[in-house]
């Protein structure tokens, strides 16, 4: 294995040592245990690729002898996460031990998220490896659920996020929709052609793309789709199938509805739609629906399944977790454009994934606000202004034992940003907390900007 230039890839850089190579492939190889010293090498390897802004190396195998290219791995930070080593599918794939790839040892680790302490649960991350959004042969639907899964484990199943979920998740993430910066306020989301250019260009075999089997257009029928996947190189591994995302005007009798000028399309997955999220009831559109599309034993093509997510509105379609939090997301677009008109400029990001906390002991634990705001501080000539986080947190009315366990999370987050609740609830009080809320967050944001404190009604009067 060697590390190679990233823009003269034909320029060998160095050749790992047997150890570092032995490291690297007990690390990201499936099943394989990690020794002692191994997440030191692996570390310094990731250095040497990426530098925190941007990929230097590549490291190459040399397990294809003979072979004109040998597979590639490339390095990536995501969010606040640390570095990590992707496959890049197309230069062909391993032949050694790296041929069934994991991105992290702990993956592996199947810890119970219940009887975890809180915020040291196994932490929800983004689909590494784009190969993984198709099902392997014969694994089918098996793999959607959680192993063991019946239906009175409901209650208890709706609290992780399910396979479908996880890969819609990375895909809103790594298109934008959860990332929303004060200036697209007033303007329609252009994500889908951001969506369609990064499909296309993330490699799931020398010869496939994703934008190949990702499609947006709920109309094309699934005998349709499935013609044209089966035309294409395909990975041996893989079960032939697309997938299909969009954006739902409403959900109702087990069908996701678009509405479009040729009447209504429906997308009716065989095995059913299953909700993220705490509420199931789905009458609150739009939502956001991310269907497999395959082929029956007859071979007909189909929409297999569907996961579904509530989406803020069509022009800013921002993922949600429940009905409760659009309410506190129209109060946090109004509070960005107030605090804009002062010259703050507020991003908001509805966290998909768990966010890394440190320990003062250096260990890790795990959050995932509802909302984050960032913005920097006002201040005329400084070229060093302060990035400042406030996270939201929605309290609706849940269950008192999901209550209780979110409110000890909430220690946690106020070590990631100035935690700042708002309770939502069906009675006659909401416009009331509503208008507390607005304040408190404008009031909050223009002071950790160092905006001066506007005058109140009385006293510009005077
Ligand atoms: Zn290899």
């Amino acid at each position: 294995m060697r590390l190679i230039d990233r823009d003269r890839p034909d320029r060998i850089e160095r050749s790992l040592t047997p150890e570092e190579a032995a490291a690297v492939r007990r690390f990201c190889s499936e099943g394989q245990g990690v020794q002692p010293g191994d997440v030191g090498l692996v570390t310094a390897v990731l250095e040497a690729m990426h530098d925190g802004r941007h990929v230097r190396r590549w490291l190459e195998c040399d397990c294809r002898p003979g072979s004109q290219s040998q597979p590639r791995l490339t390095a990536r930070v995501r969010d606040e996460g640390p570095r990590h080593f992707v496959r890049m599918h197309q230069y062909g794939e391993h032949r050694c031990t790296l041929a069934s790839f994991r991105q992290d040892p702990e993956e592996e680790v199947d810890a119970d998220d219940e009887l975890s302490a809180p915020g040291k649960h196994h932490p929800l991350k983004p689909v590494g490896d784009a190969l993984d959004y198709l099902d392997d042969i014969h694994e089918g639907v098996a793999r959607s659920g959680s192993p063991g899964e019946s239906p009175g484990d409901r209650v208890e199943s709706e609290k992780r996020l399910p396979r479908l979920g996880r890969i819609m998740h990375t895909l809103l993430e790594d298109a934008g929709f959860a990332t929303v910066p004060v200036d697209s306020l007033k303007v329609k989301t252009r994500s889908w052609e951001r969506l369609d250019a990064w499909a296309h260009d993330e490699a799931m075999s020398p010869e496939l793309t994703l934008g190949q089997i990702l499609y947006f257009k709920p109309w094309i029928s699934p005998a349709g789709k499935m013609a044209a996947i089966d035309s294409l190189p395909w990975p041996g591994t893989k079960a032939r199938s697309a997938l299909l995302l969009f954006v739902a005007d409403e959900v109702r009798e087990g069908a996701a509805v678009k509405h479009t000028a040729m009447g209504e399309r429906m997308v009716r997955p065989v095995k059913g739609i299953r909700a993220g999220g705490r509420d199931q009831g789905l009458k609150q559109p739009p939502y956001w629906i991310l269907a497999v599309v395959d082929r029956d034993r007859d071979g007909n093509g189909r929409f297999r399944e569907a996961f579904v997510q509530h989406a803020y509105s069509a022009a800013h379609p921002v993922p949600l977790d429940s009905r409760y939090e659009r309410v506190t997301l129209e109060s946090l677009f109004a509070v960005m454009e107030w605090v804009r008109k002062r010259g703050v400029n507020v991003t908001l990001c509805k966290p998909l994934f768990d966010r890394e906390v440190l320990e003062p002991d250096g260990s890790s634990v795990w959050c995932r606000p509802d909302f984050e705001l960032t913005f920097r501080t006002v201040a005329v000539g400084d070229t060093t202004a302060r990035l400042h986080r406030i996270v939201v947190e929605t309290m609706g009315a849940d269950a008192p034992e999901y209550l209780e366990r979110k409110s000890r999370t909430h220690a946690i987050m106020k070590r990631w940003g100035v935690l700042i609740e708002l309770r939502v609830a069906n009675d006659d009080g909401q416009a009331e907390r509503n208008d507390a809320f607005f304040r408190r967050v404008g009031a909050k944001i223009l002071h950790l900007a160092g905006v001066p404190r506007p005058p109140t009604d009385r006293e510009a009067h005077q």
